[in-house]
């Protein structure tokens, strides 16, 4: 067994990375709409991070927690080699209150197509208590996506 297949038996269930994300709920930096987004993503290594919803006064530069999570995982990777990324949980809801989905928005879904392969899953939290989530795979949220393999041919 290698050292990456063995990080990989700790990796968290779907449910504690539902949690998590669960949790983050309160990092959420939404003064303007008050919907408060989280998101958590592990990597094959089982590392987790987080990310939240970020808006601003001019609202454009807002940013979702997806994107938030992804790009803190891609800076703070070790050495160059980028994660492979095996699932997101996303939770959403006024003020923090979880009432139903809230799915990835379309420019989240290209980001993922970006960092991730057809196997990577979504976990849409539906409900805390008792926690439920619907999941689902990448190719399903964003069918016949635009990634990385489009533009690798050029100069070649
Ligand atoms: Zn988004």
């Amino acid at each position: 067994m290698s050292a990456k297949a063995k990080s990989y038996d700790n990796a968290m269930t779907r449910e504690e990375l539902c949690r998590l994300a669960i949790q983050g709920l309160s990092k959420s930096y939404a003064p303007y709409s008050g919907y408060y987004v989280s998101a958590a993503l592990e990597d094959s290594e089982g590392n987790i991070t987080t990310g939240c919803n970020i808006e601003n006064a001019s609202y454009t530069p807002t940013v979702c927690a997806e994107r938030t999570a992804f790009f803190s995982a891609v800076a703070h990777r070790k050495g160059d080699t980028l994660p492979h990324f095996v699932r997101m949980a996303v939770v959403g809801g006024n003020h923090g209150e979880v009432t139903g989905a809230f799915p990835p928005c379309g420019v989240c879904r290209q980001v993922m197509s970006e960092f991730c392969d057809d196997s990577f899953e979504i976990l849409v939290v539906q409900s805390v208590e008792p926690l439920t989530y619907d999941t689902f795979t990448l190719p399903a949220l964003l069918p016949l996506r635009f990634g990385p393999s489009h533009l690798s041919k050029k100069g070649q």
